[in-house]
């Protein structure tokens, strides 16, 4: 039998029998023979003089399965059946038909297993890798001014809903503690200008660094303190969220999982739900970790006794004790905790009002922005005390 020449020196072959659309019951021997590699094979069929060109495209080719016989239909309708699956396979390689590596792997369920594992590792470390990583490149190139737009939105939106009231504090005892800030950080490097706010917010005790980087002093907070010390431990903490931008990071990191689920479920009220999702961010214990290292770091370098934050995180946690009888119902099931209210525990009104006082009952007004707390997000009271306790002790002598 004389193939046409190819431009293959070992032409690869592989015998097949020919079953003629014209309903011909014998069938026919053939030979299937890669022609070069461009995509063309020639058939030669036992009792035709000229051998078939076909392109490899052209061929029907079933799907490979380990042992099984291998059915090829021609565009004509002959069908040709090959047993030698894995020479067939050869063949058409040589003729430049790779089976597509996907449709191979669709016949190993292990590699389907394997693509669906690796599916959703890729998903899982795209969350907890990828997009914060994303976040917190994102934060670096937010525009400061940007920043404190944000901050005023925010900080109008706690007014309107009286979570915030105007501070009871002088102007004179405002100053002197912006000033204490002030000078606690004015050698550290790096360091961004903070504006600090006062407000009342009952007699909650607390402070709190908003996402664009301002910081929020309570009342409750300033007069709760043993010294200003203290006062400048906690802003030193607060201090330390901002210099690490922890709060754009948490609200970008938010976003940016809203916006990929939105677009991967095709469901934006996912998008809408990021609004809410961003009012309910804390912060993790790792950026508590590092706001407190911040707030050491600090107050070392002032030779301020961190002690005094130590007392401080003790009269806030007596504090809360006392309160549990305004907060019975909610958090009746954070007894022992030692620690309320949480961030995402509705946000009270002023306790010692009055006029809430005197509508009975757990009434309490949610928040729609409800504020990554001081204490209540640092789990670790009764470590975080003993850290501030034993920093100064272990503080160089200067
Ligand atoms: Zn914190």
């Amino acid at each position: 039998m004389i193939l046409a020449e190819t431009s293959t020196p070992l032409p690869q072959s592989v015998d097949a029998r020919l079953y003629a659309a014209t309903g011909a019951a014998q069938a026919l021997a053939a030979r299937i023979t890669a022609a070069g590699t461009h995509g063309e094979v020639f058939i030669q069929v036992d009792g035709e003089a000229v051998a078939r060109r076909i392109p490899t495209n052209a061929l029907n080719a079933s799907e490979r399965f380990a042992k099984a016989t291998r059915r090829i239909e021609l565009a004509n309708g002959d069908v040709l059946e090959v047993d030698d699956g894995a020479q067939l396979s050869r063949v058409l390689s040589a003729a430049g038909l790779h089976d597509a590596r996907v449709t191979r792997w669709q016949h190993s369920w292990r590699m389907v297993l394997t693509s669906l594992v690796l599916s959703i590792v890729a998903a899982i470390a795209g969350y907890i890798w990828v997009l914060p990583f994303a976040a917190d490149r994102l934060a670096r190139l937010v525009p400061p001014s940007w920043m404190q737009s944000l901050d005023e939105v925010v900080i109008g939106q706690l007014k309107r809903q009286d979570s915030l009231a105007a501070s009871t504090l002088s102007e004179e005892r405002q100053t002197q503690l912006r000033n204490a800030f002030t000078s606690a950080v004015s050698t550290h490097k790096n360091a961004p200008t903070v504006n600090v706010y006062f407000f009342k917010m009952g007699s909650t005790p607390n402070a709190f660094a908003l996402p664009g980087g301002s910081i929020v002093f309570l009342d409750g907070i300033v007069k709760l303190a043993p010294n200003d010390d203290a006062l400048v431990g906690v802003f030193a903490h607060e201090y330390g969220h901002v210099l690490h931008r922890h709060g754009m990071r948490n609200l970008l990191r938010t976003a940016l999982v809203s916006a990929v689920a939105a677009w991967y479920f095709g469901d934006f009220t996912t998008l809408a739900n990021a609004a809410i999702l961003i009012t309910q961010l804390k912060y993790s214990r790792d950026f508590e970790t590092q706001a407190d290292d911040t707030a050491v770091e600090i107050m070392r370098s002032k030779n301020l006794d961190t002690k005094s934050l130590a007392e401080l995180f003790r009269r806030m946690r007596d504090h809360s004790g006392v309160n549990d009888d305004d907060h019975k119902g909610a958090d009746k099931e954070k007894a022992g905790t030692n620690e309320k209210p949480t961030p995402d525990a509705p946000v009270t009104n002023d306790t010692t009002d009055k006029s809430t006082a005197a509508a009975k009952g757990p009434k309490v007004k949610i928040s729609p922005y409800s504020i990554p707390e001081f204490l209540s997000t640092h789990p670790d009271i009764e470590r975080r005390i003993e850290r501030f306790d034993g920093a100064s002790k272990t503080a160089p002598k200067p």
